[in-house]
């Protein structure tokens, strides 16, 4: 009864400071002494906390310090047992212990003490809290959401403050380089997604945000040097659980971006590693560590069609899974069971003190796959309600198909993965928009490319995107041609999909003057800066055009938000005819309807073609502009572009 009264009282008090560590309470609780309470002897321990309640009952501490393979790990602590103390075979500085968690393990912090021969004593206090919510809450996103890209580094400016740190490797910022650090950041983020969210997304995908540690090119955050560690020219720790706190409360969710194929070469590790095949083409590097170049550097071959092909030699398949993917990038072998272990445990802690909506994951079919399937199926198997993407850039969908959950491949490879990326038909309506119209070329792209859906285990957790951080700007890839730009745009959000898009396509940003070109497709997005003469937050100094795509777009993607039909609903589709297409949704009463229309000529269409939808006699609403039409006999199209009406009257 007193311990109860304890628990209430403390939990007032916590909850008059936002309640957010409770391992503070339990702490208490659990009767552990003050003395015990934050020693940190040892340079790095990893996982820096853990949790209790997972599935897996195992934990493995990566422990780095001086000389400590010469030392004995202990703890005393209930339900926490060390069941295996392991060595790197490649430096003295590692231990890797495994643990055991029982079931009758508390919240709360113990000492783990290290003896070694001669007397010495080294103490590290370390953390289990309790999990913050059920496994089951967290809700992964899906076909309901419409995902809102973004690189942080140029998106918008927060806190100049944090623009440059000393002590960094690069610490200069130059908005003038498409190629510098800009000085965007999480905060710029946190400030506005109210923006974010009245456009209609339900979730945001920054890239990285994890500290690239790297003399250049330290801006784009595909160089982790710390994977525990957030880039303080992004912000805090604090910030990112802010961000992703502040999108909750919004009904939104936080997608976090992961690489697992590869690190920052200036990662902590690099100097120091544990073991002699923590990286691929290890001996390489280390042989020519004093003078590291390109030249010694084993890149990837980028074949990635060897992790499926029957014919692959053994060559080509080791050449795209051990290569480097560039100069600076180290390939991790995720053959080695402690690095394997390293990376779950890592993406773990992230789901958990994030309280993540989901994971992209980076270059998928270059890691190893067998360990990216156990990577998936380990998060899965703890969040069985998450969602994870993985990036396979190709444009077969065979290979798109095949890191997709439920594929019954012909080689048994099952890959956890609940989400693929459609680079496919992403490519199909930048060439079916595009192209003039004939029997072969144009729209029937789109009609035949979305007849490839028969092929995937579940087409509706595909991601569909038009534009990325490495593609060329959605604008630019139209030939600036905001009609063109909508029709793909409508298109792809009427998709049985989950949409993503690129910061800055709603104000038609382009990449025209260099296309392709990195630093230009992630140009800075105006008003993000203080000073900015053109603001798109709040629309001062946009252009008619500009405005008028926002505006579309935040008309259509909050139509999609509310949409049953287009998230779960039956998809018919007629093939294109005399330079239109018409795509259906339907669900229960809900019916909604895109015609695409290519014709510069105003065109009239007979309408009994599409009968079996059975809208005859329905009045319908125009998603963007609110008219009304009555679906009868025949349809005039005078404009050319896509056409969006729905069944629903509200
Ligand atoms: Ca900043």
């Amino acid at each position: 009864m007193k311990k109860q009264m304890y628990l209430f009282f403390s939990c007032i008090i916590a909850l008059s400071v936002s309640c957010k560590d409770q391992s503070s309470t339990n702490d208490v609780v659990n009767g552990n002494s003050p003395e015990l309470i934050d020693k940190n002897d040892i340079e790095r321990i990893e996982p820096p906390n853990w949790w209790i309640g997972f599935e897996n009952d195992k934990l493995q501490l990566l422990v780095k310090h001086n000389n400590i393979a010469e030392y004995t790990p202990s703890i005393s602590y209930k339900g926490v047992s060390i069941e295996k103390v392991n060595k790197g075979d490649n430096s003295n500085n590692y231990l890797f212990i495994d643990l055991l968690i029982s079931e009758t393990a508390s919240a709360g912090t113990f000492n783990i003490k290290f003896k070694n021969g001669s007397g010495d004593e080294l103490i590290h206090t370390y953390q289990l809290k309790n999990r913050l919510k059920p496994a089951e809450d967290f809700i992964g996103f899906d076909s309901s959401d419409a995902v809102f890209l973004i690189t942080p580094d140029r998106f918008s400016n927060g806190d100049p403050s944090n623009d440059i740190v000393e002590g960094l490797k690069q610490t200069s910022i130059d908005r003038t380089d498409g190629y510098a650090r800009h000085g965007g950041d999480l905060r710029g983020i946190i400030n506005n997604i109210d923006y974010i969210h009245d456009l209609g997304y339900t979730a945001v995908w920054p890239t990285p945000v994890l500290i690239n540690d790297m003399p250049q090119g330290s801006y784009h955050g595909y160089a982790i040097t710390d994977y525990h560690k957030v880039d303080p020219r992004f912000g805090t720790l604090e910030e990112y659980k802010e961000l992703s706190a502040k999108l909750r409360e919004k009904s939104m969710m936080l997608i976090m971006d992961q690489v697992a194929n590869h690190c920052g070469l200036e990662h902590w590790w690099m100097k120091d590693l544990p073991f002699k095949d923590w990286v691929n083409n290890q001996k390489n590097y280390e042989d020519n560590i004093e003078n590291w170049n390109w030249k010694v550097t084993t890149f990837s071959n980028h074949r990635r069609t060897t992790n499926q092909d029957l014919y692959a030699s053994n060559a080509d398949r080791k050449g795209n899974t051990d290569g480097w993917f560039v100069e600076g990038m180290p390939d991790l072998n995720q053959r080695n069971p402690f690095l394997a272990t390293y990376i779950i445990q890592n993406s773990i802690w992230w789901i958990e003190t994030l309280e993540l909506g989901g994971i992209r994951q980076d270059t998928y079919p270059y890691p190893d796959k067998d360990f990216m399937a156990n990577w998936a199926g380990s998060i899965m198997k703890e969040y069985p309600n998450f969602s994870i993407v993985g990036e396979e850039w190709s444009y077969n969908p065979l290979l798109v198909g095949y890191w997709q959950t439920g594929n019954n491949n012909k080689d048994g490879y099952e890959s956890n993965l609940k989400s693929t990326m459609d680079f496919p038909m992403t490519k199909a309506i930048k060439d079916g928009i595009n192209e003039e119209e004939s029997w072969d070329k144009g729209l029937v792209k789109l009609y035949e490319g979305l007849a490839n859906d028969f092929s995937y285990a579940n087409p509706n957790d595909i991601m569909i995107f038009m534009g990325n951080h490495d593609k060329s700007r959605v604008y630019t890839e139209f030939g600036e041609d905001a009609v063109k730009t909508k029709m793909a745009l409508s298109y792809m959000l009427m998709l049985p999909r989950i949409p993503q898009i690129y910061y800055g396509t709603e104000i038609l940003m382009d990449d025209t003057a260099i296309p392709g070109d990195h630093g230009l497709i992630r140009t800075d997005f105006p008003g993000g800066w203080e000073g900015d003469t053109v603001n798109a937050f709040t629309g001062e100094g946009l252009s008619i055009e500009q405005k008028e795509m926002q505006s579309f777009m935040s008309k259509l993607l909050n139509y999609r938000k509310n949409s049953k039909a287009i998230h779960d609903g039956k998809t018919v589709h007629f093939s294109p005819f005399m330079g239109t297409y018409f795509l259906f949704r339907t669900l229960g009463n809900e019916t909604v309807v895109l015609i695409i229309n290519k014709n510069d000529e105003p065109i009239t269409i007979d309408l009994k073609r599409y009968t079996e939808i059975g809208l005859d006699g329905k009045t319908l609403t125009n998603i963007i502009t609110g008219e009304t039409f009555d679906w009868n006999d025949a349809i005039d199209l005078s404009v050319k572009g896509p056409l969006l009406l729905t069944t629903k009257t509200e």
